[in-house]
């Protein structure tokens, strides 16, 4: 079979999957063609990650048939997809963070002679992959000495090293500046010209219509069509992802703020945060808009105890507490959805009940002892509450979508009493049902008195759950804006450095 004329590289035939309870795929067909970008849409849960999964070797399928240039193939470990020239990218990156550069490209292919590894050639190999993808940085530097954006460059790299045929990426943008998007599209128009198939997942519409060539919508594991991009409405998906319409994708619901909550007064730290004051009231959603890169993550750590500062000072109802640790932090009633969840936020391998657990076990406990009854309760309260979709609050959390996943977090802090809570790019990875269900527990936090300092690279939401802007570049307060006054164009021009 040759590359061109529009014939399917890969098929999926007919997959299906059930995990205990839930039936995650139902007889899914999904056809790939050569030099495509085909984009997966649904809803949370939805299954695209299971299809991916699949066809990634990292899960077994229950029944269907996968077919590569007219061949079956049979993909039963990560391995056997490697070797058929399947490469995915996960949302969580799966880099190792220990490992330069160049030792994370070239994993499993270093350049060796008698078992010795060539470094020179280990670096050149590197460079020139790196310069595949426009990424300028040190093959010798520790991956995890870089941000999430160069880091998934770096996995782009290592699949394009690896010659893959077909690369999935699942969620790719999501930590992304609007440059480095454009830099990461760059990189997917160049490889699908050579004839290398992209399977492209992610929620922000904009982005398919400018990126993909045709979409396949999942819904409750069903596949529910293909489309050109060209030939279908946003309106058109969403309802098919959906089946209802969401037209209110903001529903803040702005009210008169309380009183003062927080307050940064030349808040300083060496992780990058430079003189930074801020205040946050009661019932207030105060947006932190900003490029990557611009300190909007370390200014948080510092606030929550995660960093220290070094200088400055943090005020909640007018009192200093500047926390030393996260444990001063959730004491004075302050709480954080961090930027990556998966890593920082919850424990992957423990269930709901105890994530939503953590924080206050201490208040639940009596003589140290914690009340295991007491802690269920509670937390089976908080999934009814929150509508939080799990098999059990046994259910480990790391078997729940993003979205879900995120809810967890939230409930831990409800949970917790947090009075302000500093979210980190709240919604990254949501859909948008869920997404509306997040802005809608944002709006309660606040009627009930909390705040909200939230950190936000989507400008749409910074503009449309926001009461007040502040808009952070290189460490630095660069512009405090009232939302009903600002427009995409100002904030934009305040994070680029360009306002007068
Ligand atoms: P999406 O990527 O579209 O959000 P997923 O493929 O992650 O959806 O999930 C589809 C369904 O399968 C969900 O109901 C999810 O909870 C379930 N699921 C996914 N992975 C597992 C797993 N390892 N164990 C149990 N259930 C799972
Ligand atoms: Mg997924």
């Amino acid at each position: 079979m040759t590359l061109q004329g529009g014939g399917a590289v890969l098929e999926m035939r007919a997959i299906s999957k059930a995990f205990p309870g839930v039936v995650a795929l139902d007889g899914v067909d999904f056809h790939l063609r050569a030099g495509e970008v085909h984009v997966l849409l649904g809803e949370n849960g939805a299954g695209k990650s299971t299809l991916m999964k699949i066809l990634s070797g990292a899960y077994g399928r229950d029944a269907g048939e996968i077919v590569l240039d007219g061949q079956p193939v049979i993909i039963s470990s990560p391995r056997d997809a490697q070797v058929l020239g399947i490469a995915t990218m996960y949302q969580e990156l799966s880099l190792v963070p220990q490992l330069t550069v160049a030792e994370n490209i070239l994993l499993g292919h270093e350049p060796a002679r008698a078992g010795v590894i060539n470094r020179a050639k280990l670096r050149e190999s590197a460079r020139r992959a790196l310069q595949d993808v426009g990424l300028d940085v040190d093959p010798d530097r520790r991956v995890d000495r870089l941000g999430i954006a160069e880091q998934q460059m770096v996995e782009v790299a290592k699949a394009l090293f690896r010659r893959a045929r077909v690369l999935v990426m699942d969620e790719p943008t999501s930590a992304l500046t609007a440059r480095e998007i454009q830099r990461l599209f760059d990189v997917i128009r160049r490889v699908t010209a050579s004839g290398v198939a992209v399977v492209y997942i992610s929620h922000r519409m904009r982005e398919l219509a400018e990126i993909g060539t045709r979409v396949t919508v999942l819904r409750d594991g069903r596949a529910v069509g293909t489309f050109p991009l060209s030939d279908i409405s946003f309106d058109a998906l969403i309802r098919l992802m959906a089946n209802r319409e969401v037209r209110d994708h903001f529903p803040r619901r702005r009210r008169a703020p309380g009183n003062e909550l927080l307050r940064l007064e030349h808040l300083s730290a060496v992780s990058g945060v430079h003189d930074v004051s801020l205040t946050v009231r009661q019932g207030e959603i105060v947006g932190l808009a900003g490029l990557l890169g611009a300190g909007r993550t370390e200014l948080a750590r510092v606030v929550f105890g995660a960093d220290p500062s070094s200088g400055g000072r943090v005020l909640m109802h007018g009192r200093e507490i500047t926390p030393k640790t996260p444990r001063d932090a959730i004491a004075a009633g302050i709480g954080l959805l961090p930027e990556d969840r998966k890593r920082q936020g919850l424990v992957l391998a423990l269930s709901v009940c105890e994530n939503i657990g953590l924080p206050s076990l201490a208040r639940w406990s009596r003589l140290g002892i914690v009340s295991d009854r007491r802690e269920w309760a509670a937390a089976e309260r908080w999934v009814t509450d929150l509508r939080i979709k799990t098999p059990s609050v046994a259910e480990r959390v790391v078997r729940l979508s993003g979205g879900t996943q995120q809810k967890v977090v939230l409930a831990r802090w409800l949970a917790a009493d947090a009075r302000l809570l500093v979210m980190d790019e709240p919604t990254r990875g949501v859909d948008v049902g869920a997404k509306v269900e997040i802005y809608e527990l944002m709006n309660r936090l606040t009627d009930a008195g909390a705040g909200i300092l939230m950190i936000s690279s989507e400008l749409p939401e910074v503009l449309g759950m926001s009461d007040r802007i502040y808009v952070m570049r290189h460490g630095r307060i660069q512009a405090e804006l009232d939302a009903t006054a600002a427009t995409e164009e100002r904030v934009l021009q305040a994070a680029l450095g360009l306002a007068s």
